[in-house]
């Protein structure tokens, strides 16, 4: 096929995701040079649309770069009144008291927000500032320069149909070129992972390590409402199959955040991250909240949970990789976003010096030394132990040892130094023949509900004539390899639905990928035991309509 030619625009800063670490960058580089050229490229149908958190939101991201946010009316409607935590049983539930937890786990002086409202809110600050926002944009490819640095991204690729040909309506789309490029996806990136990978930057480092959490936003009876409330359970029904656990969190409006992470280490391919989401709703304690009331919409979102070690190596020459695209949650807390607008603010701050100084397309080191040394790399040292004590002893005892840690690490020390995570995610899947299959309650349509009549409120939309944004690299493995040896496990860990073993009588068992369900959480991509599946952009616009998530 003869090369695309496309037109090219020339700016400062080119930033793609228009997420918390993106936007943050965006409004710190126009605060510091309203002169300043600064483009963000998001693939959501508008700001917001794919944004997917809890979210008990600490607000020590936003205070650095907007100190007034109240007075801008930043939606930040909902202080934390009442912090909860229970371990559960199958019937039963036992309260762990506040006071043994480090003080880094409280959460007074943080807020129930919509994260979809607060980027929404940010977006609008961004633009008074100047700052050209694009939503309806995916950025597909990298631009790399003569010298092998990355200058820019191709963004509005529109009208390929199924087959890869160039359809009636095709748009090449445009080349947006930057002294430097900010990528700032979120967790799993499917350019954050080429930068990666092309410029090694994992080395020396852990391997990343990921869950998959899923949402559900629930209007209650107002009676059993209690605005402010957030509550934490683990235990059951994991158990000893995976580790992870739920969070509850009463928002305005009689609405309720319901959500449910499973870690995606998990060894038994037979385990259905998102039945456990569903069972976990019939626990008396969640099905007494929820009786009477309806479930408004869902979604899904890979978390990132490698913290302080498995953070790769975050500039290469004229790029910079912000927030999640290089996992920066503090997995206790489950809180990312504010280390996300901190690693924004601190990229704008490395990428206004230096254009200040003349420079364009190296590396912007001074970045990396701010996360790693400041705010953002005490935050997630102090917890760094966590996850690998969870991942190699189970529960119990990693509450035990890594509440101790914690502790410790709060008064400035640790007698664990820092433990390795070993093994990625898609390695720790097991053969099926080692575990026994796991027996699912049908959902009941009223508190439970199959995940397909559930994708219908994650409002995710896809083009139907465009190429599956889903690739596999080899087409003959999920059927030959994955099916035999770990029981076709993307049928299982798929929170949308999206993939399917068809098998029908007198024919070949058939791999069959129902993109159009996508949610864009990227389990797919990580946790496939072949990695056998790349998640590429679809075309802008396309993928979920969350409201308020
Ligand atoms: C279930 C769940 C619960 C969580 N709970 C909390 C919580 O309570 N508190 C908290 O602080 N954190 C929480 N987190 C973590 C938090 O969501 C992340 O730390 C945070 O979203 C990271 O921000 P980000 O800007 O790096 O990425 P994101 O918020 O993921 O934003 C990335 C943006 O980039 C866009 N994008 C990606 N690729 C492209 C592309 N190629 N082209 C164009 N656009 C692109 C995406 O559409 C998206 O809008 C939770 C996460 C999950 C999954």
């Amino acid at each position: 096929m003869a090369e695309i030619e496309r037109e090219a625009m020339e700016y400062d800063v080119v930033i793609v995701g228009a997420g918390p670490a993106g936007l943050s960058a965006a409004i710190r580089l126009k605060q510091l040079d309203a002169d300043i050229n600064v483009v963000v490229l998001e693939k959501g149908s508008e700001v917001g649309a794919h944004i997917l958190s809890g979210a008990v939101l600490d607000p020590c991201g936003l205070d650095a770069l907007i100190p007034d946010w109240k007075d801008k009316g930043a939606p930040l409607n909902v202080p934390v009144r009442e912090d909860n935590f229970y371990m559960l049983g199958e019937a039963g539930k036992l309260r762990v008291p506040n006071f043994p937890m480090p003080p880094l786990m409280n959460n007074h002086g943080n807020y129930i927000v919509s994260m979809g409202n607060v980027c929404r809110w940010m977006a609008e600050q961004a633009e008074a500032l100047g700052v050209e926002i694009f939503p309806g944009m995916a950025c597909s490819e990298l631009v790399y320069d003569d010298k092998g640095g990355v200058k820019g991204v191709v963004a509005g690729e529109f009208g390929k149909e199924a087959d890869g040909s160039h359809g009636a309506n095709y748009e090449p789309g445009m080349e947006l070129h930057g002294k430097y490029v900010f990528l700032s996806e979120g967790v799993r990136g499917s350019l954050s992972k080429q930068v990666i990978a092309k410029y090694d930057l994992s080395q020396g480092h852990e391997p990343q390590k990921f869950g998959i959490g899923m949402k559900e936003i629930w209007e209650i009876d107002p009676a059993k409402h209690k605005e402010g409330t957030v509550t934490h359970t683990m235990g059951w029904p994991l158990g000893g199959n995976a580790g992870g656990g739920s969070f509850i969190y009463h928002l305005e409006n009689n609405q309720v955040y319901v959500g449910f992470v499973v870690h995606l280490n998990y060894k038994n391919p037979h385990l259905f991250p998102y039945m456990e989401f569903q069972r976990f709703k019939h626990h008396p304690m969640v099905a007494e909240l929820l009786e009477g009331g309806k479930r408004v919409a869902y979604g899904a979102r890979a978390i990132s949970e490698g913290g302080y070690q498995s953070m790769p190596k975050m500039v290469a020459p004229g790029v910079a990789l912000l927030g999640c695209s290089v996992g920066m949650v503090n997995v206790p807390r489950i809180k990312g976003n504010h280390n996300a607008m901190l690693s924004g603010k601190a990229a704008a701050e490395a990428a206004h010096a230096a254009i200040a100084a003349g420079r364009a397309g190296d590396e912007l080191s001074d970045y990396e030394t701010e996360v790693r040394g400041g705010a953002i790399g005490k935050d997630l040292k102090k917890v760094r132990n966590v996850k690998p004590f969870w991942s190699k002893w189970g529960l119990v005892p990693s509450l035990v040892l890594g509440g101790f840690d914690m502790w410790t690490n709060t008064l400035g020390f640790s007698l664990f130094g820092t433990q390795k995570h070993g093994k990625t995610d898609a390695d720790s899947t097991e053969e099926a023949s080692k575990h026994k299959p796991i027996d699912y309650p049908k959902p009941d349509g009223t508190l439970s509900f199959d995940r397909l009549t559930n994708v219908a409120f994650s409002f995710t939309n896809h083009e139907e004539s465009q190429p599956a944004h889903l690739q596999l690299k080899d087409a003959d493995v999920p059927v030959k390899v994955n099916l035999p040896k770990y029981a076709g496990p993307a049928a299982r860990y798929c929170p949308a639905g999206v993939y399917e073993f068809v098998s029908e009588e007198g024919k070949e068992t058939r791999f069959v990928i129902n993109f159009q369900n996508c949610v864009h959480c990227k389990t797919c991509d990580i946790k496939d035991p072949s990695q056998n599946i790349n998640w590429a952009t679809p075309q802008g616009g396309d993928g979920p309509n969350y409201p308020n998530m």
